[in-house]
């Protein structure tokens, strides 16, 4: 009988991930504050796929659903072209929203 099938549902999956994604959206939300722009998920989400599109991707290998706090962000949180880029984001959105 095949009763030992596994589905797999309780077996972590492993997958890659963009850190970009999880830096450029918290980079988008603290300019949009500062720049007194919209906040809403539109906009953070339209900024953060214009910056992203500009910003090299940078992958590590984790598991689904975990939360990426061993990456050291900081290093990239710093990079003048990350913020460049998501101001620049930000600046297009505010000035021509969705919405
Ligand atoms: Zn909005």
């Amino acid at each position: 009988m095949d009763d030992g099938k596994i589905i797999g549902k309780t077996t972590p999956e492993w997958m890659p991930v963009n850190v970009m994604e999880e830096i450029v959206i918290r980079q988008v939300k603290k300019a949009i504050a500062e720049m007194g722009g919209c906040g809403c998920d539109i906009c953070v989400s339209d900024a953060a796929a214009l910056a992203l599109n500009e910003i090299p991707p940078r992958y590590v290998t984790t598991q689904k659903g975990a939360l990426l706090e061993s990456i050291d962000s900081t290093n990239y949180e710093n990079s003048t072209e990350i913020l460049v880029s998501v101001t620049k984001a930000v600046m297009k959105v505010m000035s021509n929203p969705r919405h």
